[in-house]
């Protein structure tokens, strides 16, 4: 939250109120270049009256006008009768789950109940009950109200969003969203991600078999699925600490479709604060194929989805287009000196040369089939390749052709299976606006820049420009 623009509504100016004091931690960090003198000074726990004293900022900034009332509220007077003066920046993090912490209870307490409990009537019902959670004092002004709403079924995703928030204090355990209840992790640190073939449990929950309440994942490929839960330990772990869950790496997968060829590679990476996901799925793929026969090389016969990994809206626009007019490039093979034994030189030269096969291209695709493409309604990206992929089963000709779909997507913060990213790659968020909430940074390229290998720099076009949206209705994705 920026401090040149204090927020204005009820809520949120309380949450700016009773939020851990950055201001101080920043005042330390970056003085203004005249203040150099100060910066000792800084650095040393200091009283409220001494950062009132130095530094301007501080106080031209938090005074505000309240819109309803018209009347002028010192929002520094209020952080200084809240915070405890011996905090340090680095310790604010602390600080704000340090329940035993007694901040400004005689501004609390100024306050009368009804005051408090209309307070809490604004609020959603998770920050009521958050609000009550905060002080001994704050409970007795609100009461057990928005605690007691929280234990209704119909707000079982209020009380699982109230509870995520409690997740720093619950390492040994695992916040289940079908329950909305934290349960006890079974295998601590030991959690491995494996095909949904083979039983997993990470925790005993008795919604387990439940067909109502089946657990949040998304799909990764025809076979494989990346459950919530996996999330969710990934980004505690980088969260708070390995305790509570485990490392990104853990993650990572190869494995190969025994029944239609198709091989995958997961990566991820965790980017300021969000984990990302890339799937790269390939398969060797003969040149000249008809139309039924390109069908049967991206589709599956059992659901008519494709093989590679895609998002929810993937029947929407041109992602099958795409691969079907890359194919459309690959060298038909001719004898003689036609395209496919001039092929067969090049792979030559490149060998004798000792680089690696793989960087070089099979055949050169159209501006169409060749662009990074996002999804307009998630946080996806997609990349269609011709390659060149060694087969090592074939020893006659070990070097073919192939096609690759690269995916990259953004599966969000891992607080809860409603954060919009995760929610939106699983169709479930139709408000959400990829180009709008992403911009100009590709999730492609903040991918790939982790690792250094390949930064794509071209601009990202839409995969369904003419955003229409038809679904399984629309005839143009098979
Ligand atoms: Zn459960
Ligand atoms: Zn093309
Ligand atoms: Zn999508």
């Amino acid at each position: 939250m920026a401090d040149s623009a204090p927020p204005t509504g009820l809520g949120a100016r309380l949450k700016f109120a009773l939020r851990p004091k950055k201001s101080r931690s920043r005042l330390a960090k970056k003085p203004p270049p005249d203040h150099m003198s100060l910066h000792s000074e800084a650095s040393r726990p200091q009283t409220a009256k001494s950062l009132h004293y130095h530094d301007g900022s501080m106080r031209a900034a938090p005074d505000i006008i309240d819109k309803s009332t018209g009347e002028r509220t010192d929002i520094t007077a209020l952080m200084h009768g809240l915070q405890d003066n011996s905090e340090s920046g680095e310790q604010a993090y602390y600080i704000e789950h340090d329940n035993h912490r007694s901040p400004g209870e005689p501004l609390v307490a100024s306050l009368p109940s009804d005051l408090w409990a209309r307070i809490a009537a604004h609020l959603q019902l998770a920050d009521a009950a958050s609000l009550a959670f905060t002080t001994k004092l704050l409970f007795q002004r609100i009461g057990p109200g928005p605690w007691e709403n929280l234990r209704l079924e119909e707000n079982r995703q209020r009380r699982a969003e109230f509870l995520a928030r409690l997740d720093y204090s619950m390492p040994d355990h695992l916040l289940c969203f079908p329950c909305a209840k934290f349960h006890l992790r079974i295998q601590p640190g030991q959690e491995t991600l494996k095909p949904p073939t083979v039983l997993n449990p990470l925790f005993e929950c008795p919604n387990a078999q439940n067909p109502l309440l089946p657990p949040s994942r998304i799909r990764l490929t025809s076979t494989r699925n990346l459950p919530f839960t996996f999330v969710q330990l990934v980004m505690r772990a980088h969260r708070y600490g390995p305790r509570y869950g485990i490392p990104c790496d853990e993650l990572f997968r190869r494995w190969k479709d025994p029944d239609s060829g198709w091989s995958h590679q997961t990566r991820y990476h965790v980017v300021k604060g969000h984990l990302l996901l890339r799937v790269v799925s390939q398969t060797f793929a003969t040149a000249g194929l008809p139309p039924s026969g390109q069908r049967t090389l991206l589709f599956s016969r059992q659901d008519y989805s494709p093989y590679f990994s895609v998002c929810a809206h993937w029947k929407d626009g041109e992602l099958t287009n795409l691969c079907k007019c890359a194919l459309n490039h690959l060298p038909k093979p001719q004898t003689g000196s036609g395209p496919e034994q001039q092929f067969q030189r090049r792979i030559d030269t490149v060998r004798k040369a000792s680089a690696p096969l793989t960087a070089l291209r099979a055949a050169s695709q159209c501006p169409e089939c060749r662009s990074i493409r996002r999804c307009p309604e998630c946080p996806t990206e997609y990349l269609v390749e011709l390659k060149l992929a060694e087969d090592k089963s074939d020893r006659a000709q070990m070097f073919k052709q192939a096609i690759s779909v690269t995916r990259w997507s953004d599966l969000g913060d891992g607080t809860t299976p409603a954060t919009a990213e995760w929610a939106a790659c699983r169709g479930d968020n139709e408000a959400y606006d990829s180009f709008e909430a992403i911009g100009r940074r590709a999730i492609s390229g903040t991918f790939e820049s982790q690792t250094g290998d390949f930064i794509p720099g071209q601009r990202v076009r839409s995969l369904n420009p003419k955003n229409q949206k038809k679904g399984e209705e629309g005839h143009n994705w098979y």
